[in-house]
């Protein structure tokens, strides 16, 4: 909570620093655009990358020795989520599901299928409201209350393992998950597949770069259709696997506390 005070009040004295205009001369200009830019670019750096640990502790990694973990955000749709479902089962691997709460409510039958087939499911907020880091507290509480309760009715478990909307920041977020009992997993793969349809250039930036223990980054929803990836990941998964990666989730399943769905359930995702 100090923390996010400490940008309260640097949000603040940037803001302040405009009385200085008053009386305006050239110096007083310079003096106050100075520390208004310099203000400025400090809270969009706090607010925008998404590995940065001063405002929430976060972790972008995974332990295990030769290991990889494929996430996919902001599922589950109706289409494509069933078709990656189909992949990974045919592989034999095992990945992690951030969810967007609203849809994982008109789709619980898939997050249900996803948990009973080995994956963890993870909060992604309920709505994925683009300007996140601008959220008022109020709702930014609701947005990860709302998504944890949306992913325990799809499957009956508790998320452990929260990332917001393109890894946005929010002065408040660190003491609200910590409230819900979340963590913050971000990434050290982006493999942009939301900007390229094609499927070569989203394996490569994952054959590139893949060393132990990074965490990969991958949609199973977008507004063009998730073709180029679903086509990258069967390449992908192979030369991983050749090099002698493993698979692994973002975080344990054993935390949740709660026993995997019965197989009646999982029979209703079919
Ligand atoms: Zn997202």
């Amino acid at each position: 909570m100090a923390r996010s005070l400490i940008f309260c009040l640097l949000f603040l004295a940037t803001h302040a620093s405009l009385a200085l205009l008053y009386p305006f001369t050239l110096s007083r200009l310079l003096i106050a655009g100075s520390i208004y830019l310099a203000g400025t670019l400090l809270m969009l750096y706090l607010l925008f990358h998404p590995r940065n640990q001063w405002l929430v502790a976060n972790r972008s990694r995974v332990d295990g020795g030769r290991c990889v973990a494929l996430t996919f955000d902001d599922g589950p749709d109706p289409v494509d989520t069933p078709k990656l479902l189909d992949l990974l089962r045919a592989k034999g691997v095992k990945a992690t599901f951030f969810v967007v709460g609203k849809r994982a409510d008109q789709h619980p039958e898939i997050v249900r299928r996803a948990w009973a087939e080995g994956h963890l499911i993870a909060n992604h907020t309920w709505s994925h409201y683009s300007l996140f880091c601008f959220l008022p507290p109020a709702r930014l509480r609701r947005e990860i209350e709302r998504g944890t309760e949306s992913v325990r009715r799809s499957c009956g478990v508790r998320p452990r393992l929260f990332r917001s909307p393109v890894g946005l920041r929010h002065p408040l977020l660190g003491p609200y998950l910590k409230d819900a009992g979340l963590e913050y997993v971000s990434w050290t793969i982006r493999t942009r597949d939301t900007l390229t349809g094609d499927s070569g250039v989203i394996a490569r930036r994952i054959l590139d770069r893949a060393a132990s223990g990074d965490i990969i980054l991958l949609h199973d929803r977008l507004p063009g259709g998730t073709h180029a990836m679903l086509e990258a990941l069967p390449r992908v998964i192979d030369e991983l696997r050749e090099r002698e990666f493993q698979f692994v989730l973002a975080g344990p399943r054993e935390d949740s506390g709660v026993a995997t769905p019965e197989p009646a359930a999982y029979e209703t995702a079919h």
